[in-house]
């Protein structure tokens, strides 16, 4: 079978879309024919990319949201109806982490210096932010545009999962634990909404070289710290991930005519990390 994937048309809503990876995605989606609304607290950042998408010819626009206040999403939503009408797609790519929800060490140990940050000190602000970002941050936008979607043909969601929520990493406990609630309630949306028409599915990328983590990945002088390493070295393919490697998974589960019986699924994009057990 030979198909080219399009969206001419579609409305699709991406939010983060002012980061490396869901701007990359919205780019790929305007050049297949799609009507993209940019959702970012950062509007400028998604403004870059909505430059990019007009100057080739697309159709987009950026919209300043706040993906944890669905007051502020309503109001989107409006703006978005009215720009391009209803959502047939929506992608939930706000998310991250946060420092004050990081130990320093990956193990605990009897007698560590003073300074150090321990499971102990974790904040429980800061647990919450990510808590917060991640789970809240895609079941908000979720209950809002959902509502344009009921019933239509061919609507579907995809959340962002991380491999983190098959494993725990270290160091990152309520990242971890947030993105494996991701993965559930894509799993939950999926069941919820399997009568009106709405499919739900998730990626759960491998390690990409983003701006949330560079400061983990290089040094100062851009070399890999011994996390990057490790992570290069359970990565069977040896390398981090592209962006734009995520956009053919994400294409297929978006498109109804390819995946039209696909829903629940969290597909990894790898290049081996969760298929590898170390040995
Ligand atoms: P990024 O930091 O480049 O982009 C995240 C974007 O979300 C930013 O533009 C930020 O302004 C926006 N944002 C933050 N809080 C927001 C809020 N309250 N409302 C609206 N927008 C908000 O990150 P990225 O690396 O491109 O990550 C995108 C998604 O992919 C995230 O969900 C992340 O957890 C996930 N992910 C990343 C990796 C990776 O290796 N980088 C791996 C797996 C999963």
């Amino acid at each position: 079978m030979t198909k080219v994937i399009e969206f001419k048309d579609k409305v699709v809503v991406v939010t983060g879309a002012g980061g490396i990876i869901c701007g990359c995605l919205a780019k790929e989606f305007a050049k297949a024919g799609a009507k993209v609304a940019l959702l970012d607290l950062n509007e400028t950042a998604a403004q870059v990319f909505v430059d990019e998408i007009i100057k080739e010819g697309g159709v987009a626009k950026a919209y300043q949201a706040n993906v944890l206040s669905k007051e502020n999403l309503e109001e989107v939503r409006q703006q978005v109806l009215k720009d391009f009408g209803p959502t047939d797609i929506l992608i939930n790519g706000a998310g991250g982490n946060n420092p004050k929800a990081t130990t320093d060490n990956e193990f605990h140990e009897l007698n560590l210096p003073s300074e150090t940050k321990t499971f102990f000190d974790l904040d429980e602000a800061g647990i919450r932010f990510v808590f917060d970002l991640n789970y809240l941050g895609t079941l908000l936008p979720t209950q809002v545009f959902t509502q344009d979607m009921l019933g239509r043909t061919g609507a579907n969601i995809i959340n962002v999962s991380s491999m983190n929520a098959y494993t725990p990493l270290t160091k990152i406990p309520a990242y971890s634990g947030a993105k494996s609630a991701i993965s559930n309630l894509t799993q939950w949306l999926a069941v919820h909404f399997s009568k009106v028409g709405i499919r739900c599915n998730a990626i759960a990328p491998g390690f990409l070289v983003t701006n949330q983590n560079h400061a983990l990945l290089f040094d100062e002088t851009g070399q890999p710290t011994a996390r990057a390493n490790k992570i290069l070295t359970n990565t069977p393919m040896g390398r981090f991930g592209e962006a734009e490697e995520l956009v053919g998974s994400v294409f297929f589960l978006a498109d109804e005519s390819l995946a039209s019986f696909v829903n629940g699924v969290v597909l990894p994009i790898d290049g081996g990390f969760s298929a590898y057990s170390g040995v």
